[in-house]
């Protein structure tokens, strides 16, 4: 039977419930964090819970618990469910208020953590690769609610991904007001060009992806490749020899067509590959939590 550790304690799956005047449900306001578990180690926690309470200072809501209880609960959620590879889901929510907006009304922050299995994408994608589209819809412009915050309403990639389940496929990349390409509904992007990595900057408006950061600093270094942030048009993108997407979820997931205009020759290249390759020895061989 599944545990859910819930404001301290460990419960039953049908015992794990919310108030309807928690204000994660009524506004979306809270934030939270998906974190995968390979061979009973965690990957990036570390970075995960940083993450986490950096989108919880942002929207100003204060922590039920600090971070090595919830380093510590989510390492007893997993042994509780007894899972060695596990998708894990941190949340934090404003809390049980009033029915109006103000979120100082609700004393006390909901603390939640899930503790389930994953298969984003089908696995014959990870060799033939992954068609997507455009969205139509722009990513939401960091002044008006900055994507470095992981917060509980997701609708702005919701809209996008609906345009892409319509499309028939799984992604949608996002642009942003500009036109520049920001990130898709739930990865980050990179792209190929004669031999040269680069991935959207976070001035576009992205939320800053663990996974995103694991390639750039460890997964295509280790392959021969530096990785440049840089502010491009989608044009680049699809002049690109090879694209590929990232996440926690996703891993690393190659894209070989966007609508009907194909990348490079069709087919997951080389560079992709190799980080593909790279990132499934890292998560075997040693999974580093930080
Ligand atoms: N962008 C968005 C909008 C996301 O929701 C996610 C996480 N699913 C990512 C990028 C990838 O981030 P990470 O590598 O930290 O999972």
């Amino acid at each position: 039977m599944s545990r859910i550790w819930m404001d301290g304690k460990l419960v039953p799956r049908s015992e794990a419930v919310v108030s309807v005047y928690d204000h994660g449900l009524l506004y979306g306001d809270g934030c939270f964090e998906g974190i995968r578990a390979y061979g009973g180690r965690i990957l990036k926690l570390k970075s995960h819970i940083a993450r986490m309470y950096e989108s919880a200072s942002l929207i100003r809501l204060n922590p039920a618990f600090d971070v090595d209880e919830i380093e510590d609960a989510i390492r007893q959620t997993l042994a509780a469910n007894d899972l060695e590879d596990a998708y894990i889901r941190l949340i934090f929510t404003r809390g049980v208020g009033t029915l109006g907006l103000h979120p100082f009304r609700c004393p006390t922050p909901g603390t939640i953590i899930i503790a389930d299995t994953i298969q984003l994408y089908p696995e014959e994608l990870y060799e033939q690769g992954m068609k997507v589209i455009v969205a139509d819809r722009p990513r939401i412009p960091i002044p008006c609610l900055d994507p470095r915050i992981k917060s509980l309403n997701y609708l702005n990639n919701i809209l996008a991904k609906i345009e892409a389940i319509d499309a028939g496929v799984f992604e949608a990349i996002m642009l942003n007001l500009e036109g520049e390409v920001a990130e898709c509904t739930g990865d980050n992007i990179f792209v190929i060009k004669d031999g040269r990595i680069r991935t959207p900057s976070t001035s576009t408006g992205i939320l800053h992806g663990v996974t995103r950061r694991f390639v750039m600093r460890e997964i295509a270094p280790a392959c021969g490749h530096e990785v440049e942030e840089a502010v491009f048009p989608l044009e680049d993108l699809l002049d690109a020899d090879e694209v590929f997407l990232t996440g926690t979820a996703a891993e690393v997931i190659g894209v070989t067509a966007v609508g009907d205009h194909r990348i490079g020759d069709g087919k997951v290249g080389p560079v992709t590959k190799a980080c593909v390759a790279e990132f499934r020895r890292r998560i075997a061989e040693e999974c580093p939590e930080d």
